[in-house]
């Protein structure tokens, strides 16, 4: 197994989590990632925290936690810390909307350091800046003179131009360019809404999370977010990347394609076994289907690693 970087942590066992928002009921590609963090937590002998990641009021339902709580403890993935099923709608640090404190002190603390600053550009100037279609824009530094303030801009974050370097537990070596890759990125918005990445790290660091498990699709979030747990004086976690369940099109499957959510496939009879194994077979996770417990397919995925 790897030996953890201590650092500034402050608990000596490994702490990983599953961080799902609240845009929709628990799907596919859900339990196939659920699959991924308790066996790697397995195999590094890691606690599961749960947190719901419901940062973006806009597109979060709080009316989806219950459900999302409830589906996650009938597959059989119960996490060692933060919410659980009982848990639903109570205020818990754990939720990403009862922890404004924590994104505020936490910007302080850039803002102290001159590693922030307002910004009013707005999305559309920022988008004609991209070079070609679907690629990231990258914000250029257009206001990163120009002392406005935070509040009722965008606040940004000074990237700098390191290239981050870090080693991926699934992948090997990695090489991030945070400052060509987006620039100095958005931590709040003008609305006062705070951004994924901030919130991510923050929450990390106050979790105490050492050991972050998650699809490949975010390994470009990686590098930047690395460049926060610098900035916050915090020793960033390990990370693993894995592969995403795709459809027989090879697309990313995801609540917005016809995939049935967990609720329906539960409501309409489907066991959890048949669930666990009909993800773990479409992700290459066991070599035939057949119906597997949540503490089956974790162990033997912990025994892959
Ligand atoms: N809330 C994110 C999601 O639902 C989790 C991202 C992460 O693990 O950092 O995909």
């Amino acid at each position: 197994g790897v030996r953890p970087e201590i650092g500034n942590r402050k608990s000596e066992i490994m702490i990983t989590r599953f961080a799902p928002s609240l845009t929709g009921y628990l799907h596919p590609g859900h339990v196939y990632h659920m699959i991924y963090v308790w066996g790697v937590a397995r195999a590094h002998n890691a606690k599961v925290l749960s947190r719901i990641e419901d940062h973006d009021r806009a597109r979060n339902r709080p009316e989806y936690e219950p459900a999302v709580l409830a589906d996650m403890d009938w597959l059989g993935f119960v996490p060692d810390i933060g919410l659980a099923a009982t848990d639903a709608l109570q205020p818990s640090p754990y939720r990403q909307s009862d922890c404004e404190e924590r994104y505020g002190k936490a910007l302080q603390q850039l803002a102290d350091q001159g590693l922030v600053y307002g910004c009013e550009c707005s999305r559309k100037e920022i988008q004609g800046l991209q070079k070609d279609q679907g690629s990231e824009p990258c914000y250029p530094g257009t206001c990163s003179d120009r002392n406005l303030p935070l509040e009722g801009n965008t606040v940004r974050f000074r990237v700098a131009g390191a290239q981050v370097e870090f080693s991926d537990l699934n992948l090997g070596d990695q090489r991030q360019s945070p400052a060509i890759q987006c620039g100095d990125y958005a931590l709040r918005d003008r609305h006062g809404q705070w951004t994924y990445q901030f919130c991510c790290v923050c929450d990390d660091i106050a979790h105490d999370v050492s050991l972050v498990v998650r699809g490949k699709d975010i390994l470009s979030s990686t590098g930047r977010q690395i460049l926060l747990f610098r900035a916050l004086r915090h020793t960033p976690p390990e990370y693993f990347h894995h592969a995403l369940l795709c459809d027989e099109n090879g697309h990313k499957l995801s609540k917005r394609q016809r995939s049935h959510s967990i609720t329906q496939l539960r409501e309409s009879g489907v066991s959890p076994e048949e669930i666990i194994g009909r993800a773990a077979f479409d992700g290459g996770l066991i070599a035939e289907f057949r119906p597997t417990a949540a503490s089956a397919i974790i162990e033997n995925t912990a025994a892959l690693l």
